[in-house]
């Protein structure tokens, strides 16, 4: 079964998707971690998009169809995938449905995260993350004596170039343009589970466990 975690930035998705895969076994595909990675590694495609990324736009969807086709066709997704981040326009999850269908796979299960714009930029703003281990922290969460350090690790929290204020405003803009309409495609389709994304990450995980269980019931085999 291949998922797809739909929401607007700071919903939660990232975090979702890891604790979802590792239940599933299945891999987690992130496409804007993908992309940060080639940015820092400076490859043809890294260079292209990170400008964009840090201005909080997309980037052109043949650059992460292309990402995401190259991803599906390793072997660890022939069970299935948990894409987050992708699709994010109507064009990309027509190329999405395409990429399954060729390789026998029924149509996605899409489970959307909905959270506040208040909320949405709170988590944005304080979002921190370690560049040695990969946590993803939040300032109200870390000790007053130190926010800066990593709680796991020790080293020192960095802010994505793309949750600075005038970015966030951007993606959050982007998001509504360009991806919500996407809500409506998948609902259409009989495809969408919509969740309340407010809440504790863990009561946040019931809720989207308990979505993919009914999602799978439903279908057939
Ligand atoms: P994320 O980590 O999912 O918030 O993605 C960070 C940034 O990567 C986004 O703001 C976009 O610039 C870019 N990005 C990630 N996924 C996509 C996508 N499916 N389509 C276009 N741009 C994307």
């Amino acid at each position: 079964m291949d998922i797809v975690l739909l929401g607007p930035p700071g919903a939660g998705k990232g975090t979702q998707a890891e604790r979802l895969a590792e239940h599933l076994e299945i891999p987690h595909i992130s496409t804007g971690d993908i992309l940060r990675d080639a940015a820092a590694r400076g490859t043809q495609w890294g260079q292209k998009a990170k400008p964009l990324m840090d201005a909080g736009k997309l980037v052109p969807d043949e650059v992460v169809v292309g990402i995401v086709a190259d991803r599906l066709a390793e072997p660890d997704c022939q069970r299935g995938a948990l894409l987050d981040g992708f699709p994010r326009t109507i064009a990309q999850a027509g190329a999405l449905g395409e990429l399954l269908a060729a390789c026998g796979h029924a149509p996605p299960v899409v489970v959307s995260l909905a959270v506040p714009d208040e909320e949405l930029m709170r988590r944005l703003s304080g979002r921190r993350s370690c560049p040695r281990c990969q946590l993803i922290t939040h300032v109200d969460e870390l000790p007053d004596a130190s926010p800066a350090v990593c709680p796991r690790c020790g080293a020192g929290l960095e802010r994505r170039d793309d949750d600075a204020p005038e970015a966030v405003r951007r993606r959050l803009d982007e998001y509504a343009e360009k991806t919500r309409p996407l809500i409506q495609y998948y609902g259409d389709a009989g495809l969408l589970q919509a969740i309340d994304g407010n809440g504790s990450v863990d009561s946040v995980a019931q809720r989207v466990a308990a979505a993919v269980g009914s999602a799978r019931n439903a279908r057939p085999g």
